[in-house]
């Protein structure tokens, strides 16, 4: 088999910080800046950043070439990658890939907890999340499954292979959500 090649979006936002941390787990990191990219690569992540800019960003053809890599291939989504690749997304409404059957809701902790480290879980293991102007997930269908979880929310799901947080994993030292999204490509489990 050929050697992996993952895609990381690289339009807007803290993309260097997931190839830093697929580069340490030993895989070779694509920066997708043009659509066309999108041909070369196994997989794709969507980092955190501002949705809405990067839709701006990679305008009508750039978000069609994005829906129709997402509909056949994996894609791993952080935070504004998370509400890009939902169905549907609120507070604003925004178009998204409509790839993962949940309604989200952007900036959902209001202003005072904007940002903050908090302990989750993955799985039953305890991990530490990072939240920067996070969203949260409001619906989830009946095919999503939730990956962690933070008190009461679920923080990470993951619907066949599309796989999103609403925090940044690519923050903190941890790699167990990155090398589970290698593994989902490597042979489509978790
Ligand atoms: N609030 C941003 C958005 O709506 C997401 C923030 C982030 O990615 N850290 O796109």
């Amino acid at each position: 088999m050929l050697p992996m090649k993952i895609g990381v979006l690289a339009v807007q936002g803290d993309f260097d910080a997931h190839r830093h941390r697929l580069e340490e787990l030993g895989a070779e990191v694509v920066l997708v800046r043009c659509p066309e990219q999108l041909n070369e690569v196994d997989g794709l992540v969507i980092p955190g950043g501002e949705s809405g800019a990067i839709l701006r960003i990679l305008g009508r053809q750039g978000v069609e070439k994005l829906k129709q890599f997402v509909r056949v291939k994996p894609a791993f989504g952080t935070c504004a990658g998370a509400i890009l690749l939902a169905k549907e997304i609120t507070h604003p409404e925004q178009e998204g890939l409509g790839a993962l059957d949940v309604r989200i809701r952007r900036n959902a902790y209001g202003r005072q907890i904007n940002s903050s480290i908090r302990q989750g879980k993955l799985g039953d293991s305890p991990m530490e999340m990072v939240f920067i102007r996070a969203p949260r997930f409001e619906r989830l269908g009946p095919e999503v499954e939730v990956i962690a979880t933070q008190g009461e929310d679920p923080v990470a799901v993951r619907q066949g292979k599309i796989l999103a947080a609403t925090f940044h994993p690519e923050l903190s030292e941890d790699t167990r959500v990155h090398q589970a999204f290698l593994d989902l490509i490597g042979n489509g489990t978790l």
